[in-house]
């Protein structure tokens, strides 16, 4: 009797339910892992659909998984292809059973999951099927999947006040070997026809995929760092390790699992301290919880051009001032370090990723979806809900949309990056002006550029649009936008 466990985006083995259950069965393991082509073509807009920081951080996080079931004593099958065609496969040459995994609840992924299901059907093959993504699980929600709250505080006072989070599971201990079988190589960046990127000593941190890894990070920023404590404090910060915690990455592709997280909250504040920040780093977690649950219940909506709100903008696919915002070259210092930082690493604060999203979608008035894209080729925690989530609600097209917000650019950049240390990191060419004047070098009299040293036009660009007129002109046609009718 065998069961496979198809690892997905769950490369860990502490609080693996697919795992723990297939383990407590008593059958023999076999865990696999797919590289699927398709997660590795073009999006719509024609980026690569996962790109090389996001690529080579997977394939990190698969051989620390690979390592892991090694040291227990198994291994981890890896396979190049579609998981409706190479697991059918296994499960005839090794005699399979059963088959199990956690759900996803985006289009891409439950297609896969029920080509899947029909393949194994026809075998006589039983499958079952985990949540594991969230804190909270579905079945101690107050409310079912298709009742979620709308509005984000209601969801969280409802769950605050009436849900419980279930207990990590453990980490086995021992598993069997695998059958006679080749375990199968795990790809190179090139079989998946990528470069290697360059790491940038400029970045956050030297993210390192896997669960070893994400558990050290964890460790590191609450307990070694002692980070948590002022979370709240320094959580839209925009330089360095420590502002905010950085699990996103491992998060995504859940080398980490958020209750861990969770139980190490409460074992921190059980032991140093209890405080407005250790509450924060759990609230943000909801955030996540919510965009999954808001996903799971809307369906395709997630990614229409209208959002979940519905909302029919005549948005701009105006790919000259595309090319700028991705590039990081639209004249705004701090939209263009951080549109910078992202191509240089893979990661973006939260406080930028805001303001960039804003900026591609209320001030340049872009198809949120084309910056969507680029962030889900590029973010190395790139999280299908909690992405297209966050571009729905910057866009107005969020299902709880008030109205036409927008961030104030300039302000953004006083309140956040004072004195331009976060522009300056990103954008050598802006190193010798004063604090001052940094955030608006369009202002530079040319005297000025002489002195600092940067020609507007040829050092770094003009900006490309007037802030205050583009976001006038963006609210109208947001404001004659008609609403569609749902379903
Ligand atoms: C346009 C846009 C796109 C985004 N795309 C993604 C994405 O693809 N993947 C992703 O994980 N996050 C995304 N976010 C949310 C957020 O920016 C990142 O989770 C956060 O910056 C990660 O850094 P951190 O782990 O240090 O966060 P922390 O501030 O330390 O927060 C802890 C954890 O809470 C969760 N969290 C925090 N804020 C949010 C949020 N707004 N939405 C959902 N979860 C949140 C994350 O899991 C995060 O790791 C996006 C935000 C915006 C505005």
């Amino acid at each position: 009797m065998a069961v496979l466990v198809w690892f997905r985006n769950d490369l860990r083995l502490h609080d693996h339910q697919p795992l723990w259950e297939a383990m407590q069965s008593g059958q023999r393991v076999i865990p696999c892992y797919c590289f699927d082509p398709r997660q590795f073509g073009q999006t719509a807009f024609g980026f690569a659909k996962t790109g090389a920081f996001r690529a080579q951080f997977l394939l990190e996080s698969v051989a620390d998984l690979r390592q892991s079931l090694q040291s227990l004593g198994s291994d981890l099958v890896v396979r190049m292809g579609r998981p409706e065609v190479e697991i059918p496969a296994l499960v005839r040459e090794l005699g399979i059973e059963t088959v199990v995994w956690h759900e996803e609840v985006t289009a891409e992924e439950v297609a896969v999951e029920s080509a899947l299901e029909a393949k194994l059907a026809t075998l006589g093959v039983k499958t079952e099927v985990y949540w594991g993504a969230t804190l909270y699980h579905p079945d101690n929600l107050p409310f079912d999947l298709d009742r979620v709250p709308e509005v984000f505080t209601q969801f969280r006072k409802q769950v605050e006040q009436r849900s419980t989070v279930d207990e990590a599971l453990p980490t086995p201990k021992a598993l069997p070997p695998l059958p006679a079988i080749t375990p199968g190589p795990i790809p190179a960046l090139a079989d998946l026809g990528l470069t290697a990127p360059k790491a940038d000593p400029r970045g956050v941190l030297p993210f390192q995929g896997g669960e070893a890894a994400g558990l050290a990070r964890l460790q590191d920023y609450v307990w070694t760092a002692d980070c948590l404590k002022v979370y709240k404090e320094t959580r839209n910060g925009m330089v360095g390790a420590n502002y905010s915690s950085k699990f996103s990455p491992w998060l995504a592709l859940g080398c980490l699992s958020p209750r861990q997280i969770y139980a190490t909250v409460q074992r921190y504040e059980r032991e140093r301290i209890k405080n407005d920040s250790t509450y924060w780093l759990v609230f943000e977690l909801l955030w996540r919880d919510y965009f999954r649950f808001i996903a799971a219940k809307h369906g395709d909506y997630l990614f229409y051009p209208s959002g979940l709100r519905g909302l029919q903008i005549a948005w701009k696919q105006d790919w000259e001032r595309f090319e700028a915002w991705r590039t990081g070259m639209t004249g705004f210092p701090l939209v263009d370090a951080n549109m910078r930082e992202l191509a240089a690493t893979g990661f973006m604060s939260n406080r930028g990723r805001q303001n960039v999203a804003s900026f591609l979608t209320k001030n340049l008035g872009i198809d949120w979806r084309m910056g969507a894209e680029w962030f889900e080729s590029q973010l190395i925690d790139y999280d299908v809900c909690s992405n297209y989530g966050n571009w729905n609600y910057t866009a107005g097209v969020g299902n709880d949309a008030r109205g036409f917000r927008y961030f104030n650019i300039p302000k953004q950049s006083k309140d956040y990056d004072p004195d331009g240390t976060y522009v300056k990191h990103w954008l050598p060419e802006l190193k010798a002006l004063p604090a001052a004047k940094v955030h608006a070098p369009w202002k530079l009299q040319p005297v000025e550029q002489r002195r600092f040293g940067v020609q507007l036009g040829v050092d770094y660009p003009r900006p490309v649009v007037d802030l205050a007129q583009s976001a006038q002109a963006n609210e109208r046609i947001y404001d004659a936008a008609q609403l569609l009718p749902r379903r």
